[in-house]
């Protein structure tokens, strides 16, 4: 746990001192495109994968069809000599600040030479309006006279350091996953010092261009370098005391699998401001319709505000060729995959604050049905299976056997997410043209993948896992058996819809009254698990047979228990690892009555041990909607400190837990705010705590923007134009 992270409405600040990865990945900003941890530029001896640059989508070979997310070369990085010495020790007084009206990333520190210090000031934030470009400005003010000699380039030794999926597993080797083509250095037409550093992804070929244009005051260049760890420009000054010396830098990263259109070179070779500018106006529009303003306590409002703020940071909104990994951009860990995290957890908060972004995560899913169906086949089944951890082509990464094989339930998440975004959206193009046929190939796929039941007509889903992944290997779900057939439903009306109104559709589908039979009967025959005599709901069909335990024999505080106890025994205890059942409740709350949204409550809560960051924030939004307040406060605390306080101490190694960011909003929207979309309406049933008085928000549905300022007493909803 830390506490070391201060909040006020627009900006998280820390006096850390350097090389602490949790402050790292907190201070973490980005343009959802591209993105940096939150190290300063100086040299200050960390190893080359822990500074780096990530870029959305770039992946390279780490073996025969596994990939990692590459940490690249990074633009930001300088060193500074004082009369030919170097600094005489790690920076002082260093500050930590990220300003979220423009994702201004900004160190200050000092450094100690014989002849005197430096004060120093490093601000860098990367364009929410240019996909392609970074800024950075560097301002040094000497206490003396002296003379400096400042580098500014390209850290061009990074590399990667390969995290298991099993994170009990160490690795104690680095990679290095691209190969350098080339550094070119010229003048640009307006005199500004160029360079071009060429690389190229191994295994991927994806091709990379970082182009850097520095730009000093006070200090001129006298030479360019090739070293084997950077590549840059040497710049001497005759600093005089207090007399700042100003650098500028502009980086522009371009990849050859981009689908937007590159900066222009007028664009790259604008001033610090001008870009800052343009970003900020940027960063406004998204504000203008994502802000959360939470009256009445100003430590949650700014809390949430950097969740948000984290959230927009992570998200290549206009690019349909990728998704976000349960890390962002701010990690390896995971090897940068997308989950269910997506679909499940974070979509929510864009279908409702920037419908076109929602509509990217989604074109992905479509995008990468192929691969999909590929895997259905891979898997000895039909149709198409949505891999567990997916790279950015499609292909399944996981690596444990029993995980990737046996979590199902994503192939359902993702038809689930998909209609989601169709209701909320209005839209039927997607519909008709994408999800349509995702809806028929994944149901193909649950066709193949249920075990029919001898002489009841009935089947079984064998060699499964649902969201608690510490439920062994176990049959029918309900967590995936309740997705299943929504999944099935969608299916059947689509094949409906595209007979009735596409007939070339359904014809090129292959589809047949005969198939629409299958769905209907499979739907019809899959099991909800459900204790007759009790009423209450099951998760699935072995969780009775498991030992009961008591959590605190086995786990102490809120990291998680795999730590000191291992897989094989915590999947013979009575225990879920995360939100499985509550959280099925979360997403279908009306199909479920009262009575049995408490007794799923009573049986499930107490033997949750939350070892999976996803857990905390379903708790809190299922006790939020269901007005269990004590403890939807204690759930929603842990959450949305999850990161900013460390919470289960995995924040620095592992980076920002993108799935938690996103719960975090569904428990304030739909919990605390008591939003309610369903049945085509908007209502509202607010369960607002006593620590909030008001929560007022933005949020488009049907192409509509309204404004909600939800209070104790009810909502006054206003439409924007
Ligand atoms: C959780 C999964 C989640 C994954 C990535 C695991 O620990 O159990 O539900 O998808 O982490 O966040």
């Amino acid at each position: 746990m830390r506490n070391d992270i201060r909040l006020s409405k627009w900006q998280i600040t820390s006096k850390a001192d350097l090389n602490d990865d949790f402050i790292e990945s907190v201070f973490f900003s980005g343009n959802g495109r591209m993105g940096a941890r939150g190290y300063p530029s100086l040299e200050h001896g960390a190893p080359p994968y822990k500074t780096g640059l990530f870029v959305a989508g770039v992946f390279a070979n780490l073996k025969s069809n596994i990939t990692d997310f590459v940490n690249l070369p990074t633009p930001f990085y300088f060193s500074v000599k004082a009369n030919g010495e170097s600094p005489q020790s790690l920076p002082t007084k260093t500050e930590y600040s990220l300003d979220m009206h423009t994702g201004m990333q900004t160190f200050s520190y000092q450094l100690k030479f014989s002849c005197g210090s430096l004060d120093i000031k490093e601000e860098r934030f990367f364009s929410l309006k240019h996909p392609d470009l970074a800024a950075e400005r560097i301002k040094i003010v000497p206490s003396g006279d002296m003379n400096l000699e400042i580098f500014s380039g390209i850290k061009t030794d990074c590399c990667n350091f390969p995290i298991n999926d099993d994170q009990t597993k160490e690795n104690n080797e680095t990679v290095n996953l691209i190969s350098i083509l080339n550094d070119t250095f010229s003048k640009t037409t307006q005199n500004n010092e160029l360079l071009k550093h060429e690389i190229k992804t191994n295994g991927t070929d994806i091709k990379i261009t970082e182009t850097i244009i520095v730009k000093p005051f006070n200090a001129k260049i006298v030479d360019n370098s090739i070293k084997d760890n950077a590549s840059g420009f040497i710049m001497a000054s005759n600093a005089k005391a207090h007399e700042p010396i100003v650098i500028e830098k502009n980086a522009q990263i371009v990849t050859s699998r981009d689908v937007f259109r590159k900066s222009e070179q007028d664009t790259i070779e604008k001033s610090f401001e001008a870009i800052l500018e343009e970003s900020q106006d940027e960063w406004q529009k998204r504000w203008d319709d994502a802000d959360i303003e939470i009256k009445g306590n100003s430590e949650i409002d700014a809390a949430l505000r950097y969740i948000i703020f984290e959230l927009i940071a992570n998200d290549s909104a206009n690019d349909p060729t990728v998704s976000i990994g349960a890390r962002g951009l701010t990690h390896t860990r995971y090897k940068g995959c997308y989950f269910w995290d997506t679909d499940l957890f974070m979509m929510p908060f864009y279908l409702y604050t920037c419908p076109t972004a929602a509509k990217s995560l989604m074109e992905y899913r479509a995008k990468i049905l192929p691969k999909a169906k590929e895997h259905a086949k891979k898997m000895n089944g039909e149709g198409a299976r949505y891999p567990w951890m997916c790279s950015f082509d499609g292909s399944e990464q996981c690596e444990s056997w029993d995980i990737g094989a046996s979590e199902v339930h994503i192939t359902a998440d993702v038809a689930f997410a998909m209609n989601k975004y169709i209701t909320a959206a209005d839209d039927r193009d997607f519909y008709v043209n994408k999800a349509a046929e995702v809806y028929i190939e994944t149901a193909r796929f649950w066709v193949s993948r249920y075990s029919p039941e001898e002489g009841t007509g009935k089947v079984n889903l064998l060699f499964c896992k649902g969201p608690d992944e510490y439920c062994g290997i176990t049959q029918n779900n309900l967590y995936t058996n309740f997705l299943v057939k929504e999944n099935l439903l969608l299916a059947i009306e689509a094949a409906r819809f595209l007979k009735a109104n596409y007939p070339k559709k359904y014809q090129s589908l292959k589809l047949s009254e005969e198939e629409t039979e299958d769905f209907a009967r499979l739907e019809n025959a899959i099991k909800i698990p459900k204790d007759e005599k009790t009423g209450h709901f099951k998760q699935d069909d072995t969780f009775e047979m498991l030992e009961p335990v008591n959590l605190k024999d086995i786990k102490d505080g809120d990291s998680a228990s795999y730590h000191s106890i291992c897989f094989d025994r915590v999947q013979r205890y009575r225990v879920i690892k995360q939100a499985d059942v509550i959280l099925l409740m979360t997403r279908f709350k009306d199909r479920f009555t009262d009575k049995e949204r408490m007794a799923a409550w009573h049986d499930f809560e107490p033997v949750c041990l939350h070892d999976s960051t996803l857990s905390f924030a379903t708790h809190a939004l299922f006790a939020a909607e269901n007005g269990i307040n004590d403890a939807a406060m204690s759930y929603f605390y842990k959450s949305l400190f999850l990161d900013l306080r460390n919470i289960m101490g995995n924040t620095g190694t592992e980076g920002l837990h993108t799935a938690c960011l996103g719960e975090i909003w569904q428990a304030v929207v739909f919990g605390f705010a008591g939003l309610c979309l369903d049945n085509d309406k908007i209502e509202f049933a607010p369960h607002l705590p006593d620590e909030i008085d008001e929560i007022d928000f933005c949020f488009y549905y049907h192409k509509v923007k309204y404004k909600a300022a939800v209070t104790k007493n009810g909502c006054n909803l206003k439409v924007i134009n």
